[in-house]
């Protein structure tokens, strides 16, 4: 029956020259969350809206729900569409609609009819008060409430002649259409919180690129691949992700040679960010994203946080500052991911963690025993980027 979807956004936030560009990118974030889905579809703009036109067969709950990942989506119309056959028959549609939709019972409602092609005949007024009285004919049990009515029937009268009749406003996720707030680069591991962070940042328009560091044969082809899916996991939201894959064996095991066993973690976090930041220069991201939250381990401590920073010179985003674990499992559950975090495989860094490592480094310090490394590292950081793997997830 709804061969069309209405695409409400926020359109509030975007008066003015900036508005083209939030509506092409999200005609674009829709059509590649559809390529997922069985049928073909006709995405566009036309005064102003955006129109999904489902051609053939498709499969309604499917599509709606890759729909409801689309950030910039605020509601989700589902339109019957009917030729013009004039004001009678249009009336049977309306009740046909009305039938299909809802257990008609004794709700209040109002037409509001739009009137975009001038040639029709009717005035719109005078359609909503012919098309109300033949509801109260159908359906003598039903009032009209022209202020808060339960069901607000929209009709718009189309310019090419069809006509367009929806109710239901199925919400979507709202946040902004992914690419119109630049790139930004995820440091994605294994575990929970980092894919949540993703998530939060794509919300607000933000393209990703990730980095995941990996240890082999520390950490096994299964935890690379577990990375893989919780990347894909993020697609319906984020769109394509260029994963970087690097291997960090030599660096980690040249650091767990040199420098006290306590700060290992804190040595490692800091020589990630900075490869994480040369694949994000290289890749024109303006910014890395981790899934830290304040005090959550002993290198997300306040005096951690600080020194893992300290090595950046681009703005580190950690949307999950201040939640709390539980808040984060959440989230993780809500976007599916949490069940692919969950698996237990091993992670680079638990590898070579220490018994008792540092919570309140010293930056003194810290570079102190990151100048015992001078020998080595930038040798063994430039391989590490020389022989990083891309892959494509989408
Ligand atoms: P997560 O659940 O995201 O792994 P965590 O609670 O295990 O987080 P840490 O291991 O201290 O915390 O990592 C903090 C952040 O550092 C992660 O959220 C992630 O952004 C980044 N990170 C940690 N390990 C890796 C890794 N192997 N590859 C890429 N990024 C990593
Ligand atoms: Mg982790």
């Amino acid at each position: 029956m709804f061969k069309t979807f209405l695409i409400k956004y926020g359109e509030i936030a975007i008066k003015g020259k900036n508005r083209h560009l939030f509506e092409d990118a999200l005609v674009r974030q829709i059509r590649h969350a559809l390529k997922k889905c069985d049928g073909e579809f006709n995405v566009y703009k036309e005064q102003g809206r955006i129109y999904v036109d489902c051609e053939g067969m498709y499969d309604y709950e499917e599509t709606v729900g890759h729909l409801q990942h689309v950030f910039g989506i605020v509601g989700i119309c589902p339109v019957m569409q009917v030729e013009d056959h004039g004001i009678e028959e249009l009336g049977d549609s309306v009740i046909e609609f009305l039938t299909n939709v809802y257990d008609i019972d004794a709700q209040t409602f109002k037409v509001n009819t739009r009137r975009a092609n001038k040639q029709y005949p009717i005035e719109s007024m005078e359609v909503n008060a012919i098309l109300g009285g033949r509801i109260l004919d159908a359906f003598p049990n039903m009032k009209v409430d022209v202020h808060h009515p339960e069901i607000l029937i929209h009709v718009e009268l189309r310019e090419s002649g069809k006509i367009f009749i929806y109710s239901k406003i199925i919400p979507g996720p709202g946040g902004m259409p992914v690419g119109t707030n630049g790139k930004a680069m995820l440091l994605l591991s294994g575990g929970i919180d980092s894919p949540v962070a993703g998530y939060m940042i794509c919300k607000r328009g933000v393209k990703l690129d990730a980095t995941y560091f990996h240890a082999p044969p520390y950490t096994s082809e299964r935890a690379k691949q577990k990375v893989i899916d919780l990347a894909k996991k993020l697609t319906p939201y984020a769109g394509p992700i260029n994963l970087h894959i690097v291997n960090f064996t030599d660096i980690q095991l040249y650091i767990y040679d040199k420098c006290p066993h306590d700060e290992l973690t804190i040595i490692m976090r800091r020589y990630m960010m900075r490869i994480a930041e040369h694949f994000a220069n290289e890749t024109k991201s303006l910014a890395l994203v981790t899934g830290e939250s304040i005090g959550q381990v002993a290198s997300q401590t306040m005096q951690s946080l600080a020194a893992t920073n300290e090595v950046c010179s681009m703005p580190v985003f950690r949307p999950l500052i201040g939640f709390d674990k539980q808040e984060i499992i959440d989230v993780a559950e809500k976007i599916d991911t949490y069940e692919t975090s969950i698996l237990p495989f091993e992670d680079c860094c638990t590898i070579f963690v220490a018994k008792h490592p540092v919570t309140k480094p010293n930056l003194h310090i810290i570079q102190a025993s990151e100048k015992k490394l001078s020998e080595k590292i930038d040798e063994l950081v430039k391989t590490a980027i020389e022989t990083t793997e891309t892959v494509w997830v989408e």
